[in-house]
This record gives structure tokens, C-alpha cells and sequence, in this order.
């Protein structure tokens, strides 16, 4: 008897996100409350869910676009494959705009093939994690990337053409899973490894290895970069950064005005359409969305309980289970770790400027920036504690990962100094983001609940405490925190 996995594995992750994905393509660009209610009554339990999230009035227009701007992002490699160019998978951490400039190549970002199946397809994608654990890759890979790349290794998926492993230096777990595909497969794997060493000697060194990783792409496609392909790349990257800023300047307002699954929007569109137009139209859309609400006080209906800030990932296993439901509670989720990627404004003068640039991004690029630090524990609470004092945080919130084991090697000593520094406390988590099964979002939502409710006390006594120390309001947060005079 043919079983579930076995039916499921009969198509790839990819190809069955995508089919929902042309559905999307074709629905307007705002729907009725009556034909969200059908079109999600059609869908399977677990994608209706997502869907929900999604198209929920308060974010429905973004929500929209956004599945739009990922269909097209997934239409591109499908028609790259049948016209010759070549498909490039990136990690998470890496920047794909660099892909981008290329005419000749599309990236495509294993993780958040991985967040669309654990959130769109029946089943969640656990078929494809249990394929690649019966290849015997251990489970202490990171679901991240090994669901889509399992996806791939059981051959019912779109094969890439070559893989780009970018966290060498900052993640063992993923780098691994990124070097085994490529061997297993038989495709050219591209390293770009990150100095432990923040150094200029550690930054010179990246910028070479960027550099000569932006060359093996050029030899591998066949194609010298242009200068003109990379000045539309930087071009849209600036005026998306700006707007970027707008948006984050907006998140400072207490009660927050922009709905949690913006933080989420922002580096979805991040990860795949940044340095195109599209992720400047995305950006304007959501700046536009925050504006209007603001101007009706539509963000007042329900009262901000708490404002939480995500020290590491979010969950992708239920996209109303989480962000939605948080909003529904007056949880304002401020950020997560994958919103601090800090554009910075890119000089268009020459094709050096702009690979400098986008090098510089990449360096910077969360996870590459905390975890490949010099110091782990040290950039991720300067950053953590910068960013909760920005945003005016009421506690913060980890994701315990089961696979990320560096993470949770030094959570301990970063929620304690946060606590000293900042004044908030922090949940621990423990699940997978990428993995339902290993604890239900029910659980989740009471842990979360249980947190607010017994720990976060006197919110109004900590928040003088913190303005008397006074506010930081950079438009472009650098490292520099200014902890020194918190530690006074
Ligand atoms: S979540 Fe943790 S284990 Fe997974 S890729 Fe990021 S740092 Fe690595």
C-alpha cells in the first residue's frame, strides 16, 4: 500500500508550494471578507491557516502583494529552467540581490522554501525532513534548510544549479546541510566564509572572499556583471532602505502601529526581492498601509498589552497562530532577529561602490552578524539591547531552536545581561520554527500567555526607568549602543 510520505514525495516541496502559488497570481489585489471565507474554505486545515493570517483585514493589501511578489519570485526559476539560466540556491543569510544583477541567474532561498512549506503545503513539509533524516542526516541540522533541501535530495523537486553556502563561520548546521546537498547532487557548491575577526583585517578579508566569490559566479554563468545590471540593483536597494527606515521609525510609537506580520513581510521580501522593484513597491505599500492606519487610530481597537521583541527567529509553523493571534492579544511583535539587517545607502558611482556595498550588507547580513562575531554573546546582546531600548521593548522573547545549538550555548548569559542592561526579562522557548510536530503552537500561545501574565509586571515603572536613561532615535542603528551608559 502506497503511504501518505510516499504519495507526498511523489512531488516536490517547490512544486507544490507553487501550485498554490498560481492560484495566487491570479486573485485580485483585494478581496471581500466574503471571498477570503471562500477561497479559504477550499484550502486544506493547515494552508487555510496561513492564508488566514495573511489576508486578515489588517494586513490583507501587503498580505496580497506579498504572495504575489513570492509567486513571481518562484515563477522566475521555474521559466529560468526551461530558458537556460541558471538557478542559484542561497542561504537565508546571504544577499540575493548580488544574484540579481546577474541577467543570466536567479536565486532562490532554501529557508524560505522551507517557511512556505511548513506553512503551505498539507502536511507541513515533515515529509521531506523525515526523507532527509532517512538519508541519515542527523537531526541536529537545522529544519531551516534541510526541509526544502530534503525536498530536493528525494528527487521529486526543481534541482538548482548551484548552491551558495554562506555560513561558513557564522552555522554549522546550515552550512553542512548546504555542503551535503551540493555534493549529494552533484552541482558546484560556492563558499563565502566569514572571518571570525571584526578587525579591518577580519573585514578585509571578507570583502576578498566576496569578491572572489562574485567572480566564480561570473565564470559559472558565463556573464560579466555590468555596471548598469548593479546600479538598478543598488538604486532599488536605497529607496527601499529608506523606506525601510520609515517603517522602523513608525515601530518606536507606543502603541505600535504596524501589525506583527509586517516584521515578517520585511524580511520575507528581504530574502527574496530585495534590489528589485518589487521590493520597493512592497515597501511603499507597507509604509502607505501603517500611514493610513495611523490616520484612522485603526491601530487602537485592541490595546497594546505588551511590546515583545524576538531574540532570535520567529515560529513559521502557523503564520495566525502566531503573529495574528499575538495582535488579537495586544502583543505587539516588534522585531525578530532576521529584521536587523540595517540597510545601508549604497554608492551608485562605480561597480566597485556597489559591490562594496552589497558586500558590506551581506557582512552584516542577522546571524552572519551575530553569531560569525568575534564574540556571539557579546554582538547579540549589544544588538538585542540596543534595539529593545529603540523600540521600547516590555520583554523579549527566544525561539529555542533544537538545532541551534550556539544559540542556546550562550542564551543564558545574553537574557541575563539583558535584564541587567535593558531591565526586561526574557522567555525561553523550546521548539522548532520549522517543525510543527515538535511543540504545537497551542503550547506556544500558553507559554506566551503564562510569560505575559505572570513575569511581565510593573511594565509602566521599568519603561521611566529606561526613558529616564534617555532615547536613542538614529535613523541607521549602528553598533555603537551607547551600552557604557547603561552600565553606569
Ligand atoms: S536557526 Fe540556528 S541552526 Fe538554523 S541556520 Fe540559523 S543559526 Fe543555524
Amino acid at each position: 500500500m502506497v503511504n501518505l510520505a510516499q504519495r507526498t514525495l511523489n512531488r516536490g516541496l517547490f512544486e507544490r508550494v507553487f501550485s498554490l502559488m498560481e492560484l495566487v497570481e491570479r486573485i485580485p489585489d483585494d478581496l471581500s471578507d466574503e471571498e477570503v471565507e471562500g477561497i479559504t474554505a477550499l484550502l486544506p486545515t493547515d494552508v487555510a491557516q496561513t492564508v488566514t493570517a495573511f489576508l486578515e483585514p489588517r494586513v490583507r493589501r501587503a498580505g496580497i502583494f506579498f504572495l504575489k511578489m513570492i509567486a513571481r519570485w518562484m515563477r522566475e526559476a521555474v521559466e529560468a529552467k526551461s530558458s537556460g539560466k541558471k538557478v542559484i540556491f542561497v542561504p537565508f543569510n546571504f544577499v540575493p540581490e548580488l544574484i540579481h544583477a546577474f541577467k543570466s541567474a536567479v536565486p532562490l532561498t532554501s529557508e524560505v522554501l522551507s517557511s512556505l512549506g511548513a506553512a503551505a503545503v498539507k502536511g507541513k513539509g515533515h515529509v521531506y525532513w523525515d526523507f532527509a533524516m532517512g538519508l541519515g542526516i542527523p537531526d541536529h541540522l537545522c529544519s531551516s534548510s534541510t526541509i526544502e533541501l530534503g525536498s530536493m535530495l528525494s528527487g521529486t523537486d526543481m534541482t538548482a544549479d548551484a548552491i551558495i553556502s554562506s555560513a561558513a563561520g557564522a552555522c554549522d548546521a546550515n552550512a553542512k546541510i548546504h555542503e551535503f546537498a551540493a555534493n549529494y547532487l552533484g552541482i558546484p557548491q560556492f563558499v563565502l566564509e566569514k572571518p571570525v575577526d571584526d578587525t579591518s583585517k577580519g573585514i578585509e578579508q571578507y570583502e576578498k572572499n566576496f569578491l572572489r566569490l562574485t567572480e566564480s559566479l561570473e565564470r559559472f554563468t558565463g556573464e560579466a556583471l555590468s555596471e548598469e545590471g548593479l546600479q538598478e540593483v543598488a538604486s532599488n536597494i536605497n529607496r527601499a532602505s529608506e523606506i525601510y527606515y520609515e517603517i522602523w521609525e513608525m515601530k518606536k510609537l507606543v502603541p505600535c502601529p504596524v501589525p506583527n506580520l509586517f516584521s515578517f513581510f520585511m524580511y520575507g521580501c528581504r530574502f527574496t526581492m530585495w534590489g528589485r522593484k518589487e521590493s520597493v513597491d512592497f515597501f511603499e505599500l507597507m509604509a502607505k498601509e501603517v500611514k493610513e492606519g495611523i490616520a484612522k487610530g485603526k491601530f487602537k481597537q485592541i490595546p497594546e498589552k505588551v511590546r515583545c521583541g524576538w531574540l532570535y527567529t520567529g515560529y513559521y509553523i502557523d503564520y495566525a497562530g502566531l503573529f495574528s493571534w499575538m495582535q488579537d492579544k495586544g502583543y505587539s511583535y516588534l522585531w525578530d532577529i532576521l529584521d536587523l539587517f540595517f540597510p545601508e545607502p549604497i554608492s551608485i558611482e562605480s561597480r566597485e561602490s556597489i559591490l562594496s556595498g552589497i558586500c558590506e550588507s551581506s557582512r552584516r547580513f542577522p546571524m552572519t552578524r551575530q553569531m560569525g562575531a568575534e564574540s556571539m554573546s557579546a554582538a547579540w546582546l549589544e544588538d538585542a539591547a540596543h534595539i529593545a531600548r529603540e523600540l521600547s521593548a516590555d520583554c523579549a522573547i527566544f525561539c529555542g531552536h533544537h538545532a541551534c545549538k550556539q544559540t542556546w550555548s550562550v542564551i543564558s548569559m545574553v537574557s541575563r545581561e539583558l535584564q541587567r542592561i535593558s531591565g526586561i526579562p526574557t522567555l525561553n522557548l523550546q521548539g522548532d520554527a520549522w517543525l510543527s510536530r515538535v511543540t504545537p503552537i497551542s503550547v506556544i500561545q500558553s507559554e506566551i500567555d503564562s510569560f505575559v501574565r505572570n513575569v511581565i509586571r510593573n511594565k509602566g515603572e521599568r519603561r521611566k526607568i529606561r526613558r529616564r536613561k534617555g532615547w536613542r532615535t538614529t535613523q541607521y542603528p549602528t553598533l555603537a549602543t551607547g551600552l557604557e551608559d547603561e552600565r553606569e
